[in-house]
C-alpha cells in the first residue's frame, strides 16, 4: 500500500493580480489533492481591482466595489492578513506583521513572491511632504474628498489668487493612472461646481504634467493621441516634454519655469517593486526581483515571483522585461501556480509568453480610448469594449459596479466629502511615512524572530501599538485643520 504523501505549504505573499489569480488556480489543485496547503499572506481581505480606482476618485463608483473579497480565491485558500517583512531563505519561513501589530511566522516548502508595486518617488524638493499618490482605496478617497473641500473652500474664499489656486489641480505623470485621474477628476469638479453659485464663471484648471513627448507613452500613439484630444477638448491643460522641478506652499515649479498656484499635486510618476525585494539580497533587474522565464528565482528552485514585483523575461520581445500591468500580472499568477505545482510533482511546468492584447483607457463621461487585438477605438465605441473588459476581468462585484454605472448615467454624483481619510495617513514617501502607517516594521532583525512551523500568533505588540495610534491620530487633527484652510493656513498639502 502507497503511502500518503506529506502536505506541502505554498505561501503566497500578495493577494493583488498575480497572488489571487496563483491563490485560485491553486485551491482548484488543491480540491483534488490532500498534498497541498496554500497560504496566501495579505494585508487586506480584499484584492484591489486598481484599473477603476480613478472611477472612485471620481464619484462614480462606491470604493468597495474595487475590493474583491480574497475568500472568492477558494475555500482551500488560507488567508493570513498581515504584511511580510522578513524572508529567510536559508530556512524557508516568512515574518509577518498582522494589522494589530501581532508578529508571526509561517514555515513554507514553496514560496511565491507577489507583493507588487509602490508608488515611485523621485528626488525633487518638496514632492514627497506636498504630493499625494494613488494606488490605495485610502488615497483615493482622499483625493476625492481634497477636490470637493477645495471648492467648498473656493466658494466661500474672498482673495482671488487664493480661490484660483485651490481651483487650480495638478497631476504629475501621463500614464494610464494619471491621465485617468485627471480625466475623471475634472469631470467630478466640474459636476460639483455647478451646486456652488459662488463659483459661476470661475475657471477651474486641471494641469496634466508628463516628462515624456506624450500622453500614454507606453501605448500606441493612436491611443495617445484620442486621449490628448479627449482632455485637451474639455480643457484640460496638457504639458508634454515638462516636468515638475519643486513643490511648495504655493503651488509647483515646472521645468519650463512656469509657476503654478495650486493646493493639489497628485503624484501619478508611476512605481517601483514593493521594497521587499530590497530587502531579499537577491538578483534585481530595474529593482525588480529577476527570474527566469519559468518564473523562478535563481539558485531557489522552490521560491518563484511574478507581477509588478519580478524582472520576469519578455519572451515576445527578446532582451526586454514584460511590463508592469495586470495584463501580465493575472498571467503570470496562474502560470506560477501552475509551475508551483510542477515542483510538487503535479503536472508540468511551463515558460512564460504573452503577447499584449492591447490597452483600455477609460477617459470618464462617454469616452475612453482602447486598442483591443490592434484595432484602434476612440469615443463610445471604446468606452462600451473598455467598461466590457473590466466586467468581464473583475473576479467579483460585477452587478454592484454595473449598478453604479447606471446610476451614474441616470442621476450624478453625490458631492460629499466623508472625510474619513486625512492626509498624514496617505504619506507619498512610504520609505519615511510620517506619521508611521501602523506597527513599526523590523527588517531583517532576524534575532528578533522566534520562527515558528505552524501559523501560531504571536500576542506581542500589542501594547505597544497603544501610543502609536494615539500620536497618528492627534498628528491627523493637526494636518485636517491645516488642511481645512479655516486656519488661513497656505499648505499645498492635499
Ligand atoms: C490607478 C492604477 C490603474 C491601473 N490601471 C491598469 C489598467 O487599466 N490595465 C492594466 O493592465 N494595469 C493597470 N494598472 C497596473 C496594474 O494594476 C498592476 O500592474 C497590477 O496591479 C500588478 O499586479 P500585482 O499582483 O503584481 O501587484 P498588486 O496588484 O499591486 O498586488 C500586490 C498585493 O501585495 C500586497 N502586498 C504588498 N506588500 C506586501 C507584503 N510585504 N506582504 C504581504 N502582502 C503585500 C499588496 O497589498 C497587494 O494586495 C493600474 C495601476 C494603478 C495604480
Amino acid at each position: 500500500m502507497s503511502r500518503p504523501r506529506p502536505r506541502r505549504r505554498i505561501v503566497i505573499v500578495g493577494a493583488g493580480f498575480a497572488g489571487f489569480h496563483a491563490a485560485r488556480h491553486l485551491a482548484r489543485l488543491a480540491k483534488h489533492t490532500t498534498g497541498i496547503e496554500v497560504v496566501l499572506v495579505n494585508p487586506t481581505d480584499y484584492l484591489l481591482y486598481l484599473p477603476l480606482l480613478p472611477e472612485v476618485a471620481g464619484g462614480v463608483l462606491d470604493p468597495r466595489r474595487v475590493a474583491v473579497p480574497l475568500s472568492g480565491a477558494g475555500p482551500g485558500v488560507r488567508l493570513l492578513l498581515g504584511t511580510v517583512d522578513h524572508v529567510d531563505l536559508d530556512h524557508r519561513w516568512v515574518g509577518l506583521v498582522d494589522p494589530e501589530g501581532n508578529r508571526r511566522t509561517v514555515a513554507y516548502d514553496r514560496l511565491l513572491l507577489a507583493a507588487g508595486s509602490v508608488n515611485k518617488l523621485l528626488p525633487i524638493p518638496g514632492v514627497a511632504e506636498h504630493a499625494h499618490g494613488f494606488r490605495s482605496v485610502a488615497e483615493a478617497l482622499y483625493l476625492r474628498d481634497h477636490l470637493l473641500r477645495q471648492l467648498e473652500l473656493a466658494n466661500t474664499i474672498d482673495d482671488p489668487a487664493e480661490r484660483d489656486a485651490r481651483l487650480t489641480f495638478v497631476v504629475v505623470g501621463a500614464g494610464y493612472t494619471g491621465t485617468e485621474v485627471a480625466a475623471h477628476g475634472q469631470l467630478l469638479t466640474r459636476a460639483a461646481a455647478r451646486r456652488h453659485p459662488g463659483l459661476r464663471g470661475q475657471p477651474i484648471r486641471w494641469l496634466l504634467v508628463e516628462h515624456a513627448p506624450r500622453v500614454l507613452p507606453e501605448v500606441d500613439r493612436r491611443l495617445s493621441a484620442a486621449a490628448h484630444r479627449t482632455l485637451t477638448d474639455r480643457g484640460v491643460e496638457v504639458r508634454t516634454a515638462t516636468t515638475v522641478i519643486e513643490a511648495t506652499g504655493e503651488g509647483v515649479r515646472l521645468s519650463t519655469g512656469e509657476l503654478v498656484a495650486t493646493r493639489s499635486l497628485v503624484w501619478c510618476v508611476g512605481v517601483r517593486p514593493d521594497p521587499l525585494v530590497e530587502r531579499l539580497g537577491l538578483f534585481t533587474s530595474k529593482g525588480r526581483l529577476v527570474v527566469d522565464e519559468y518564473l523562478t528565482v535563481p539558485d531557489h528552485p522552490e521560491v518563484l515571483a511574478c507581477g509588478d514585483l519580478a524582472a520576469v523575461p519578455d519572451l515576445t520581445r527578446p532582451g526586454q522585461l514584460t511590463a508592469m500591468t495586470a495584463q501580465h500580472a493575472v498571467r503570470q499568477g496562474r502560470l506560477a501556480a501552475r509551475n508551483l505545482a510542477a515542483s510538487l510533482g503535479y503536472g508540468r511546468r511551463r515558460a512564460y509568453r504573452h503577447h499584449d492584447l492591447g490597452f483600455v483607457v477609460d477617459l470618464a463621461g462617454a469616452k475612453a480610448a482602447a486598442n483591443p487585438l490592434g484595432v484602434a477605438l476612440s469615443g463610445l465605441p471604446a468606452k462600451v469594449v473598455t467598461r466590457g473588459y473590466h466586467l468581464r476581468a473583475i473576479p467579483a462585484n460585477r452587478v454592484r459596479i454595473a449598478c453604479d454605472w447606471l446610476l451614474d448615467a441616470v442621476l450624478g454624483r453625490q458631492a460629499v466629502q466623508l472625510g474619513l481619510v486625512r492626509a498624514a495617513a496617505v504619506p507619498l514617501d512610504i520609505d519615511h511615512p510620517n506619521p508611521p502607517p501602523g506597527p513599526d516594521p523590523v527588517v531583517g532583525a532576524r534575532s528578533r524572530w522566534q520562527p515558528l512551523v505552524s501559523l501560531q500568533n504571536h500576542p506581542t505588540g500589542g501594547a505597544a501599538m497603544a501610543p502609536g495610534r494615539r500620536d497618528e491620530e492627534a498628528r491627523d487633527r493637526e494636518a485636517s485643520a491645516k488642511s481645512s484652510g479655516l486656519d488661513g493656513g497656505r499648505e499645498l498639502g492635499f
